[in-house]
């Protein structure tokens, strides 16, 4: 059966359609999904330019209830929807019911959200006059979300969007239509108002240029790579809309000699490796001190062996395929770029094979490696990381503050001393002590700094900095 594209409270047909393949097996196809034009996004946004007088003045606990039934249904299926996305973008399928839930959660923290926002209310200079600091819904917001996360993202926008009393076009990554219509399904039944909710599935090349060129969108929310994030930034300022930016990252694990090692291997391994690699937080530059390097590196080549790479359904998997060819055939010219540079591969970097023809890589990890090398200054999204040997802790830290982006960083360590001043120094938007720089909690700001962000930050109370608008009224009474 045909997944269609929801449009101003319709299931609507695209101009064809695209196979959702699976990448742990490439036989496998997921679903079938209508692929949306700009005719069909143009619809979307006219039908949640429609809807939005009516919604934005209705009550935030009506808001809330539907944010929280959604979350309700999202959490009960979390089974089902988690074998669903693990399908369709190959992560193992704890990690995908891992995210499923975060998602259910996101939806019920936004369902208490939409009652608890409120303005401040103050004396004017002028005598007999009161201010008022309000805050209201922007109006219509494009949402266009990448294929790393099908669930999560989609939800971390779509929630707090409609919690403030946005109208929304969602529109998913083509490469995970799955994830993105089963949860336009929920919200189809959840008791949204036809039109405030639209997602439009397609290509970015039309669907999501037909979202930003749109005089009638007033705020975009992307989520993806630098290239295309900086084009829609570039285009969102020339017309004047709100922009919210969230893009790579290199980001940096500090390992320092008085480090607890099976925290540090833990650490290095979750961070660099897990969700195969395909997290903009994954830990893909390991600063390793002198004291402690050999010791880390042996025993992350030990255990990197010992990971089990396969089917994103079977058990047995520690890691499961890259999302896609494209996505494979990047990671394997970095690794060549790595040898070419004079970075030594101290295991993996080869393809797998399987008994399913899927996207198969083996963990790769370069020693001996210069912060300079393009394997540790430009995103790679895939399972490669490049251990970075240093002297002491300042040189560390400003190899780690070496890069252009600035998303999450980490450091490993027993002093506190060192561990409050890296969170001092450190020029990433989220900093871990003793903990992977990859994974994050959904009641708190996301987000980053320097290259790999821009706008205001993502998740928690946070979020309406980006999804309302600030109206300050003056009153003489
Ligand atoms: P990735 O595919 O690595 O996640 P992209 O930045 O290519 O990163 O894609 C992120 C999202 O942006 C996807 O939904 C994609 O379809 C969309 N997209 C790609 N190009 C454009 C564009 N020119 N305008 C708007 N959206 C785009």
């Amino acid at each position: 059966m045909e997944h269609r594209n929801y449009v101003g409270g319709e299931w609507v047909a695209g101009a064809d359609t695209a196979p959702n393949i699976n990448p742990s097996d490439t036989a496998d196809v997921v679903g079938v999904h209508a692929r949306a034009t700009a005719q069909h996004t143009n619809a979307a946004i006219a039908a949640a330019a429609a809807a939005f007088p009516a919604w934005s003045r209705s009550s935030p606990e009506l808001r809330g209830d539907i944010l929280d039934r959604v979350g309700t249904e999202i959490l009960a299926r979390k089974d089902e929807l988690g074998e669903l996305l693990a399908r369709e973008e190959g992560k193992v399928l704890a990690e995908a019911t891992g995210e499923v839930v975060r998602a259910g959660r996101v939806f019920k923290f936004f369902a208490g959200e939409a009652v608890r926002l409120s303005g401040e209310r103050g004396a004017s200079v002028r005598p007999g006059v009161d201010v008022e600091i309000l805050r209201e819904p922007e109006g219509v917001v494009g949402l266009i979300t990448p294929w790393n996360f099908p669930i999560a993202i989609p939800a971390w926008k779509i929630a707090p969007a409609l919690a403030y009393g946005n109208t929304v076009v969602f529109k998913p990554a083509e490469l995970v239509p799955g994830s993105a219509w089963a949860l336009a399904e929920i919200l189809s039944r959840a008791g949204v108002p036809a039109g405030v909710f639209n997602m439009v599935s397609g290509p970015g090349s039309q669907v999501g240029q037909a979202i930003v060129a749109s005089p009638m969108v007033r705020a975009i929310s992307f989520t993806g790579s630098v290239a295309t994030g900086r084009q829609i930034g570039t285009a969102c300022l020339a017309s004047g809309k709100k922009v919210q930016l969230e893009m790579g990252g290199k980001n940096p694990l500090v390992v320092l000699d008085d480090a607890d090692l099976e925290i540090a291997v833990n650490a290095a391994i979750n961070g660099a490796f897990f969700s195969t690699g395909q997290r903009c937080t994954a830990s893909s530059r390991l600063i390793v001190e002198d004291g402690i390097h050999d010791a880390f590196v042996a025993a992350m080549v030990q255990r990197m062996k010992a990971l089990r790479v396969g089917h994103a359904l079977d058990a047995e998997s520690d890691i499961g395929p890259v999302a896609s060819a494209a996505q494979l055939a990047q990671n394997l010219d970095y690794v060549q770029v790595g040898v070419a540079e004079g970075a030594r591969l101290a295991t993996g970097g080869e393809v797998l094979n399987r008994p399913h023809a899927g996207h198969y890589m083996a963990p790769a990890l370069f020693v001996e490696t210069d912060n300079a090398m393009r394997i540790n200054q430009e995103e790679i999204f895939g399972p490669v990381a490049g251990v970075i040997r240093v002297r002491d802790y300042e040189e560390a830290v400003a190899v780690a503050n070496d890069t252009e982006f600035g998303l999450s960083s980490g450091i490993v360590t027993r002093s506190l001393k060192h561990a409050a001043d890296f969170k001092r120094r450190s020029s990433a938007g989220m900093v871990m002590v003793n903990l992977p720089t990859a994974g994050v909690d959904y009641h708190v700001p996301f987000g980053g700094r320097k290259g790999s962000s821009y706008g205001p930050r993502e998740q928690g109370s946070y979020a309406r900095e980006f999804y309302t608008a600030v109206k300050t009224a003056y009153t003489l009474a």
